[in-house]
């Protein structure tokens, strides 16, 4: 946190001395703390900027969420469920999921699609599955991801899910013994969803959060100063998350109390609050607003007219919203980390811009960032492979047609000659077909050593092999902007026009 003397003057600075002095910073943001771009966004056109709450203004400290949401699901498969005791021993590896995972719940399977939709990696539980048998699996049938047979891991709360998943697959597949009765796969994942959301729903994983919301919740201390750097600039904030007022309040209050002295309440950087807003229905559905006391009680008074600082909203929906709000669609940006629920949805049904939090980024970029050596070579023996691949094809074509000469016996050269010619030739092919070899070689175990880094066994989250993940595809068609943290904003002008790179078809990179 910032000493408060600095804090109260940076808040008694004008907005335009604040906007002319952050258009004077050079441009020397960090990597990982970068807004990168898909869509152009003119944050000067922006006159409200929303934010959802978990992940993306509240940071949770992956591995120890993680294990809690493992240990209350474990208590509810073995006491409702009536799953073995002995599950709650087992080890369960946090990096057994990343986000953007897909569950064959049918059949105990896990995989990475890439844009298409095709599974490059794949692990039966924990166990990799060899890239044959997966096209053996896969690639044979005409695969729709959205049928019920697949579950997607979207977001950061549902990783602990896949690992649990992982993990009793292979328990249950070590397992020989009957007794009790094992459960099929997809009954497996069904009882692990179902507990989970039971966990979420019964207080057992909120109330140990809200007990040590340290341990739990990262404060950042550049949050108060970002969103008060958008406010000074004339923009309207509002908070729209899913959570329920009794949760949202004390971490929100976690987060911003007190952090600077022109705001001693969180509730004093947002304009409009609402909590239960069931996304991604409220992008879809209608449902009425209720207004809230400070207890989180309903009123009962109806919640109609303008919204009014300083109330608390619950539920709702866009329409409603944009008018009470007084909103202009493509004048609200709206920052979450939910692929579906905060960006898909707000996109298709609304005018609202996207910035989506991507927390992962920070150690994607750290890590290619420390790989670029290897990343580097990988493109040379890319480039490498072509060109051997081009020789190999060519001196091919040159032993056929010295083939079909021999045969037309009485025309061109004698057999001598073509003898020596065919000799030449053979020794370039198996010359190109022991560097290819050697070279997919070279290749298969940079690219091995590269994925580790990223993670031991599903890779970067942006990229399946050679494709942009499914995953990096649909941040880059569901988000405008993205970024590792809300924080990152502070770098960049509140009027900052953020430009997308051009648009390239193949044929026109150069
Ligand atoms: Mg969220």
């Amino acid at each position: 946190m910032k000493p408060m003397s600095t804090v109260g003057a940076a808040v008694d600075r004008t907005p335009e001395a604040e906007i002319i002095e952050s258009a004077a910073r050079p441009l020397d943001i960090p990597r990982k703390n970068r807004v990168y771009v898909n869509r152009n966004l003119r944050l000067d056109k922006i006159e409200m900027v929303g934010f959802d709450m978990d992940y993306t203004l509240a940071i949770y400290d992956q591995a120890r969420i993680e294990q809690l949401s493992i240990q209350a699901t474990l208590d509810k498969l073995c006491v409702n469920k009536g799953y073995p005791d002995e599950i709650r021993r087992l080890t369960y590896d946090p990096a057994l999921a990343i986000r953007g995972l897909v569950v064959d719940r049918p059949n105990g399977n896990i995989f990475k699609p890439d844009r298409y939709g095709f599974p490059g990696r794949a692990r039966h539980g924990s166990a990799a599955i060899e890239r044959d048998r997966v096209a053996e699996l896969y690639q044979r049938e005409r695969m729709s991801l959205s049928s019920p047979r697949y579950a997607w891991i979207d977001s950061l709360f549902a990783l602990p899910e896949a690992v649990l998943y992982a993990c009793l697959v292979d328990y249950f597949d070590r397992r020989s013994d009957t007794h009790p009765p094992r459960p099929d796969y997809a009954a497996m994942w069904d009882h692990i969803r179902e507990c989970i959301d039971l966990a979420h729903r019964d207080g057992s994983i909120k109330e140990t959060v809200q007990g040590r919301l340290s341990d739990f919740i990262e404060t950042d201390p550049h949050l108060a100063e970002t969103l008060h750097k958008l406010r000074s600039s004339g923009k309207r904030l509002f908070l729209l998350t899913n959570s329920a007022w009794d949760y949202t309040d004390p971490v929100m209050s976690h987060l911003l109390d007190g952090q600077l002295g022109a705001y001693p309440s969180w509730r004093n950087y947002f304009d409009i609050i609402v909590v239960a807003a069931c996304k991604p229905e409220f992008f879809t559905e209608e449902r009425p607003f209720v207004e809230l006391d400070g207890e989180g009680l309903p009123l009962v008074r109806t919640s109609t007219g303008p919204f009014v600082r300083g109330r608390i909203y619950s539920g709702g929906n866009l329409k409603q919203f944009e008018a009470r709000a007084r909103a202009s669609g493509d004048g609200v940006l709206f920052v979450g980390d939910h692929i579906y629920g905060d960006m898909l949805r707000s996109r298709k049904s609304s005018s609202w811009r996207t910035a989506m939090i991507v927390q992962e980024l920070e150690h994607e970029i750290t890590t290619t960032d420390r790989l670029r050596p290897g990343l580097v070579a990988l493109d040379q023996l890319d480039n490498r492979l072509n060109q051997l691949d081009a020789e190999l094809n060519e001196r091919q074509s040159a032993m056929r047609t010295l083939q079909r000469l021999e045969a037309e016996e009485d025309e061109g050269p004698s057999g001598l000659e073509l003898h020596a010619a065919q000799r030449a030739v053979k020794t370039d092919i198996d010359r190109l077909r022991v560097d290819l070899k050697r070279t997919h070689a070279e290749h298969r175990a940079i690219e091995k050593e590269t994925d580790l880094a990223f993670n031991p066994h599903w890779g970067p989250i942006f990229r399946e092999g050679y494709e942009i993940s499914k995953f990096g595809e649909q941040v880059e068609a569901y988000a405008c902007v993205y970024t590792s943290r809300v924080s990152n904003l502070r770098f960049y002008s509140p009027m900052q026009y953020f430009r997308g790179p051009r648009d390239r078809m193949p044929h026109e990179r150069i």
